[in-house]
This record gives structure tokens, sequence and C-alpha cells, in this order.
């Protein structure tokens, strides 16, 4: 490592105004800033609001000198919901009304790198092209999926692509190179599906595919992922982009090389308010038999899925901690609200619902036995990192994939992909937690041994952030 000294580059770091991809990009902005790096952070108002209320941003500032936040409006009336189906709404509206402040922001500031959020990729191309800043992707996405997306044109050639119908579904896709014959036409991003889910944000493929080819005109991108999760992928990406830096699982990388920052506020870069009673809960309950439920910032559920679950999780006997959002669940139809008696008492029993949890502390806790997860990235990586088996119900975009990746490349859970019922919720609950505990325990113990070694001395994580630190250098000098 170089010895402390101001860099003279100045990058600007511009995530995607959601809770994912704020989180791992903050974790990056603290490693570059750790190395003296001058950061600028860009969020919009209403994120900057949630950071400054539910994170500890203070201390942040306090304890890296060279990293400063900036806001811009996101174009949207303050009563928006920002959620749900309306939650792509900050991006597309920032992508309209963000060109000029992003353009006034690298000039005014001297920026001399930007890291845009891949989501931005256009945007960020042609600001910082008629600027004159370097341009660097970071896919808060794993390679996987990114993989996939940029592969969509082709699949549409081989006529793999559209997905049909239903009867559609498990048709297996061979010709991703990489991931042949892993992915069945339901284990695509759901963008491919002719049908959505409910409440699902609506971005069209077409977007989706144009922005991912962006990409190609980035001097790099970066991965929230490490080589040994996704070596196929990374293999193939890495013909068609030749600067990918893989630093990832940041939030380890990061709580590694700034260790005092681990288990504070500020180590979980939090947009809404953390119920930390979970975590006195957890410490009363036996050594790993709580299942950990949770399906991310984003994903809606109408009550008689919510239902469903419920009846899964009491019916299993197993303990669980379930994070119920206040926006979770979708408006009802009118009909009878109230809670079953038999839900109440077997949550009384063995359950415990919360709004929001500090999540990498609860998967670190020695009760907590396994993950029920929408399979977000970060909450992917996160049970990776913790060592803990998944349940995979997947909601949307990438999380299709990757729950394809724990069940089948992984093999470290059970992808309930597409279903939503009591009794498969209480098998595949049991099966992780008990009949196949030993089996799904050893494999994901062995990953997050290599997530470790990957993000620690000498490791491929390790040393591809002071690779890219120092192209980020180079690439400032112009
Ligand atoms: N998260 C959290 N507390 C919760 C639920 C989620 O801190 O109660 C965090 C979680 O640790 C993860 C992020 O929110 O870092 C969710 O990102 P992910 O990519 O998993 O899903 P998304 O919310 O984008 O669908």
């Amino acid at each position: 490592m170089k010895p402390p000294q101001t860099s003279s580059a100045h990058v600007l770091i511009f995530p995607c105004p959601a809770q994912g991809h704020v989180n791992s990009m903050l974790n990056l902005a603290q490693l570059l800033a750790l190395r003296h790096l001058h950061v600028t952070f860009l969020n919009t108002e209403h994120t900057h609001n949630r950071l400054t209320r539910f994170a500890d941003i203070e201390s942040l500032l306090a304890r890296y000198p060279t990293l400063r936040f900036k806001t811009i409006p996101d174009g949207l009336p303050e009563e928006h919901p920002r959620s749900g189906e309306r939650a792509a709404e900050p991006l597309l509206s920032l992508k309209v009304h963000g060109k000029p402040l992003l353009r006034d922001i690298l000039v005014k500031e001297k920026v001399t790198c930007l890291v845009a959020d891949g989501l931005f990729a256009k945007l960020a191309n042609d600001m910082a092209e008629e600027v004159g800043v370097a341009t660097i992707h970071f896919r808060t996405i794993g390679a996987s999926c990114f993989w996939t997306y940029f592969w969509a044109p082709y699949l549409f050639q081989s006529n793999e692509l559209p997905v049909t119908g239903e009867e559609d579904m498990d048709r297996i896709i061979s010709t991703i190179p990489g991931m042949e014959n892993l992915l069945r036409c339901r284990d695509l991003p759901s963008f491919c599906r002719p049908n959505r889910a409910k409440g699902e944000p609506i971005i069209p493929l077409e977007t989706i595919v144009s922005e991912t080819h962006q990409t190609l005109r980035a001097r790099a991108v970066i991965f929230n992922t490490f080589d040994d999760l996704e070596s196929p992928a990374l293999f193939h990406l890495r013909l068609r982009f030749p600067t990918i830096f893989t630093v990832g699982p940041l939030h380890l990388h990061r709580a590694c090389r700034a260790p005092t920052a681990t288990n504070t506020k500020t180590s979980n870069n939090s947009m809404r308010e953390e119920d930390t009673s979970c975590m006195a809960w957890l410490d009363s309950q036996p050594l790993r038999s709580v299942i950990y439920v949770s399906f991310g910032s984003i994903t809606t559920m109408t009550r008689e899925s919510l239902l469903e679950f419920w009846y899964g999780l009491v019916n299993s006997k197993m303990r669980f901690l379930w994070v119920v959002r206040s926006d979770m669940i979708t408006a009802g139809e009118g009909k009878d609200e109230s809670v079953p008696a038999e839900l109440v008492e077997g949550t009384k029993e063995r359950g415990l619902m919360v709004g929001w949890v500090p999540q990498v502390e609860v998967l670190a806790h020695k009760s907590v036995g396994a993950f029920m997860t929408h399979c977000g990235w970060n909450s992917t990586i996160e049970s990776v990192v913790a060592g803990v088996p998944m349940v995979c119900w997947p909601y949307f975009a990438d999380q299709q994939v990757n729950s394809r990746l724990v069940s089948d490349s992984w093999k470290v859970g059970l992808d309930m992909k597409d279903v939503c019922d009591r009794n498969v919720v209480e098998n595949m609950v049991n099966d992780v937690m008990v009949n196949r505990k030993e089996e799904f325990l050893q494999s994901a113990e062995k990953l997050a041994i290599l997530a470790r070694k990957n993000v620690s001395e000498g490791g491929p994580s390790y040393d591809n952030l002071d690779r890219l630190i120092e192209f980020i250098e180079l690439i400032s000098q112009k």
C-alpha cells in the first residue's frame, strides 16, 4: 500500500437513488477515501435526507476527510412514493432532468473521473465525454446477470428469446457462453418475461440492453463480486470488456480495510430506521435456529402472498425474524384484513416481525440458520459472506438469475421461483434448516471462506482495488 498522501484525482460517484445501489457505491467511496482520493458522492436530495436521518453520515465525514456529499433534485414531487411499482421513476426522471446538473457538477467541481452507476450509462458517457472526463461504470448487479443482459440480443438471433408464455418457462437457454444450460426461461431477468409480477417496476428489456452495451464506451467496469464466485461469466466478460475490476464483496472489503467502522451505524449506509431490538431477540435464540426473512427495499407483494409466506413460516415450526416494510404490501381489495389467530399465536411463540434491521449484523448472528431472500445482489452477497444458506423468492430484474446461481451453481440453497405457496415455503424452510442443513451449510461455509480470501491481502479483490486506484490516478491525468 502507498504511504498516505492526498491524491490529485477527484472522483465523482453517482449511484442510482435506491438502497442497494447507494449501499455498495458508498462502500466503494469509503475504500477510495481511505486511500486519500478526493471523493464526491452525488445523491438525490431525497436519498441524502434519508441517509442523514438513518445512517451516521457525520461520523463518515469525520472519518474520511477527503469524502464529501453533494445533492441534486430527482425532479419528482416530495410526496412521490419512490417505491413499489413506482420505484424506477426517480431513475427515469434523473435521466431526463439530471443532464445539466451532472454536467455542471463535473465542470464546477473539477472532477477527473466519474464513477457512474451502470443504470445511468448513456447519460454518464454523454456528459463526461462532452466535458472531457474519464468514465468508469459501476454495476451493482452480479457479473452473471450483467453478462445475460449483454447477451440478450444474441438470444433473439438464436431464437431463444422472446419467451412466449407460461408453457415456455422451463425451456433451457443453451447459448449464453459460460452459462450454457444453466438458465431456464424462468431464470432469465424478469425484463425478458411476457407477464410481469404485480407491482414490478416496468423497464423495457431494450432499455436495459442498450444501457448495458453503453458500458463498452466506459474506460472500465467495477463489479461488487469476486472472481471465485462468478468465474465463468467473468471469463467471457473479460473478452469483451478488457478492464474489469472485481472488488467485492464490498461491505466485507471495507470492513477488512477499515475495521473500526464495523458494527456501527455507519457500516449500514441505511436509508430506513433500523429496529435494533431484533439483535437482543436473536441473542436469546438457540444456535442457528432462526430463519431470517427479508425481501429487500423495493419488493412489494399482495396480502394473499404475505399470508402464504406467513402460514409457511408458522407451519414450519421454525423461529423466524421477518422484515415487513411499511410499504411492502400492495393495496388490498377491501377484503378482511384481520390476521388469523393461528398466525398471531405462532408468531408470538416463535417469530418477530420488524420494519427494517441492520441486515449485515443479523446475517452474522450465530442464531441465524438461513435467509429467505428475494435475492437482490446485495442480500445475496451478504448471505454468501455470512456463510448462511438461502431460500430464494426472486421478485424482479437480476434476482431471477441470482437465485439460479444460489440453487444450481453454488448449491447454497433452494429456489422457490414463481411459486408462492404455504406448503412450498414450509417444506423449503424445513429442508434448509433441518433436512439438508449440513449439505447447504458446508457449501455456504466454503463460499464464505473464498469471499474472505478474495478481499484479504494478496487476494484478487484486494489487488484489484489497488489496481483500480492506480487506474483512476492514471486516467485522471489528462
Ligand atoms: N437491508 C437492510 N435492512 C433490511 C433489509 C435490507 O439493511 O431490513 C439492506 C441489505 O443489507 C442490502 C439492501 O438493503 O444491502 C438491499 O439491497 P438488495 O440488493 O439486496 O435488494 P433491493 O433492495 O435493491 O431489492
